[in-house]
Parts: C-alpha cells; sequence; structure tokens
C-alpha cells in the first residue's frame, strides 16, 4: 500500500492536523511520503522528516507561493503520477478540502471526508467515519484507486520521531485555467494566545456566560491555565465570539487535554466537536443539563461565583 500526505504548511510551519494524519499513516504501514508545495519550502521538507517521513516529494516553485488551490491540485495530480501512490490523505482545512475536491474530480477518484481514522482490511484501505451527527462511526471505503479521504481535525495527534527524509522533487507545468485566481490580499487575525486547535487546555463559554462581557472568565481562566478560549455556536450567532473560535459541527473539531466548558449545555451539535478531548470538565447550575452525562468532572453551581474562585486558585498555585 503506498500513501501521500499533504504537508500542508503556512509561514514555514507543517500544520498539527497535517502532521497527525502522517504519524497514523506510518502506523498503518506500507510506503509512506509526505507531499510539501510551496516556494522556497526545503526547510518545511526537512521538518517532515523529523515527524517520521521517510521520503518527501516537493514542488517548489514562485507559481505555489500563494496558497491557493488550483495549481496545488496541478502539482499533486503530477506527484501521484511520478509516485504511483494509491492513498492520498489531507488533514481538513479550508486549502486542504478545496485540493482534495479538486483532485477527486482531475483525477476522478473517490473522496471520503470528515474521516476519524483508518484500517488496513485485506491490504485494503478502510476509512471509518461519523455519521448521523455523530452517532455512529461507519466503515467508507473506495471502489477504485486512488483513494482520497479528508480527516476530520484534530483526529490524530502528531508524533516528533527524529529522522530525515528523502526528497524527491517533481516539476509540474500549470493548466491555464489554474492560474486564473490571484491572491489579492492575506489578513491574519491577531491572536495573543496558542488557537483552539493547537491548545493543550480550552476553555469555551457558552451562553451562560450572559453576555459579550461575561466572556472576560473564560479568558481569565484559559489565561491562568495558558490555554485557549472556544465558544459554542449560540454565542458566536450571537455576536459576542468570533466564529474562529467555534467548537462543533458547524465549527471546529478539537482534541485538547483539557477542556472546560462553562455555561454550556452540550447539544449534540457541540458535542461532536469536543468529545476526543481528554478530561471534559463542566460548570453548568442546571443539574440536568446533557453536558453531565459526556462530562468527566462536574461542577453545579452558579459560574460566576465558581470560575473566578477556580482562575484565584490556578494563579495562587501558579505562585
Ligand atoms: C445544524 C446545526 C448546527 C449546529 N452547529 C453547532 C456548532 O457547531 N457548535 C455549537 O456549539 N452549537 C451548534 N448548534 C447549536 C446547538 O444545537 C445549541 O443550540 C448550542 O450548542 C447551544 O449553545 P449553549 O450551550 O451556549 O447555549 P444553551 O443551550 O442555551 O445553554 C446554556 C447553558 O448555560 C447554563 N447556564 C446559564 N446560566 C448559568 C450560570 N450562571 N452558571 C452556570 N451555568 C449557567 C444553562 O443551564 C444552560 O445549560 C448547531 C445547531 C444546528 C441545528
Amino acid at each position: 500500500m503506498s500513501t501521500l500526505v499533504y504537508l500542508e504548511h503556512h509561514d514555514g510551519v507543517i500544520q498539527k492536523g497535517a502532521l497527525g494524519v502522517l504519524a497514523r499513516a506510518l502506523a498503518l504501514g506500507g510506503d509512506v511520503a509526505g507531499v510539501v508545495v510551496g516556494h522556497g519550502v526545503a526547510g518545511v521538507a526537512l521538518a517532515a522528516g523529523s515527524f517520521g517521513a521517510p521520503n518527501v516529494y516537493v514542488v517548489d516553485a514562485p507559481d505555489f507561493e500563494a496558497p491557493l488551490p488550483q495549481p496545488r491540485v496541478d502539482a499533486l495530480e503530477a506527484v501521484v503520477a511520478a509516485s504511483g501512490a494509491e492513498n492520498i490523505l489531507f488533514a481538513s482545512s479550508v486549502l486542504s478540502a478545496d485540493i482534495a475536491a479538486g483532485l477527486s474530480a482531475r483525477l476522478d477518484a473517490g473522496l471520503n471526508w470528515d474521516v476519524t481514522d483508518f484500517a488496513v482490511e485485506g491490504g485494503q484501505l478502510v476509512a471509518k467515519r461519523p455519521a448521523l451527527g455523530d452517532t455512529v462511526l461507519v466503515d467508507v471505503g473506495w471502489t477504485g484507486t486512488p483513494r482520497i479521504a479528508l480527516v476530520r481535525s484534530g483526529a490524530f495527534e502528531p508524533v516528533e520521531t527524529g529522522g530525515s527524509a528523502t526528497v524527491h522533487e517533481v516539476a509540474v507545468t500549470l493548466q491555464d485555467f489554474s492560474t486564473g485566481a490571484r491572491m489579492v490580499e492575506q489578513a491574519h487575525e491577531q491572536a495573543s494566545g496558542p488557537s483552539i486547535e493547537d491548545a493543550d487546555v480550552i476553555v469555551a463559554g457558552g451562553r451562560g456566560l450572559g453576555t459579550q462581557e461575561g466572556f472576560r472568565l473564560a479568558e481569565e481562566l484559559a489565561a491562568a491555565l495558558g490555554g485557549a478560549v472556544a465558544a459554542t455556536r449560540a454565542v458566536v450567532d450571537a455576536g459576542w465570539y468570533p466564529y474562529a473560535t467555534q467548537v462543533g459541527q458547524t465549527g471546529k473539531s478539537v482534541s485538547p487535554r483539557l477542556y472546560i466548558a462553562l455555561g454550556i449545555s452540550g447539544a449534540i451539535q457541540h458535542k461532536v466537536g469536543m468529545q476526543n478531548s481528554g478530561t471534559i470538565v463542566a460548570i453548568n447550575k442546571d443539574p440536568n443539563a446533557p453536558i453531565f452525562d459526556f462530562a468527566d468532572f462536574g461542577i453545579v453551581g452558579d459560574l460566576n461565583q465558581v470560575t473566578p474562585k477556580l482562575a484565584e486558585l490556578l494563579r495562587a498555585r501558579k505562585g
């Protein structure tokens, strides 16, 4: 079985999700190679080696400077032809989802998305993905090769193994229609702490925080723990917190070591985005809130009283 893992990178850093998919592909066995596309990306290919990729296909040219999907479809098509890979795996992101969809159309290949795990059965790759609002896990396959999969964010953890990769440079001629789009401007959100995808600790706030100002409590607790702040859709829709922090079915999937839910009822659409967290702590004044059904620890009480005390204790302990 031969597998390519697309290693999405920004500012010279490979995305955590892509490294997690690489770790899972290596654990499954067979020939595994990373794919790095960009301009001036020798350092990125080097980094892929230290996360266990024995081989890395590199497409390096000024055409790939901007993070646009269509030129990357051309690049992936060329790498698939050069490598003869049977499986092409992507970690979910806006860019990777576009590339995976474009590649699927270009190669007339099947694409399974929202995958949360893989298995090898009879030498064939089988993907696992949640269905029916994440209430069941189903096995999905492909009717031919190459097989393309888009993996749910946070599904796998990266594993730093050390080592170095053999680099295979691939030259690509772009299709005329692939050069039609131009990146006019890129704006980066100002962030003071870790992003919710990367954070080990997340303090998430829900409607129970009462107002936009109520999020100060979540921010203080997150600061005391060195974590990031997330939100439910209810508060994002109300304009209390940015969409980039929304966890759940129509937001992001996260898997921190600790997830503290403040004033969150625990609706299924929220649960699907955070149920892979290591330890879930819920603070809610309603003892019958559904979140207590899947929290590891629960505090029944008013978050306005509990949260500041918790933050104070943590700060005192830190000294
Ligand atoms: C198609 C679809 C997609 C969706 N996608 C998402 C998604 O991606 N993410 C998401 O989060 N939701 C999503 N939702 C919405 C979801 O169904 C819920 O409405 C939402 O998660 C509820 O948010 P909440 O827990 O903040 O608010 P509520 O359900 O209103 O819960 C507030 C909680 O705060 C508690 N509380 C109130 N005051 C206090 C206090 N002083 N102290 C302690 N506790 C208090 C209450 O007891 C209650 O349990 C989606 C819905 C649909 C239909």
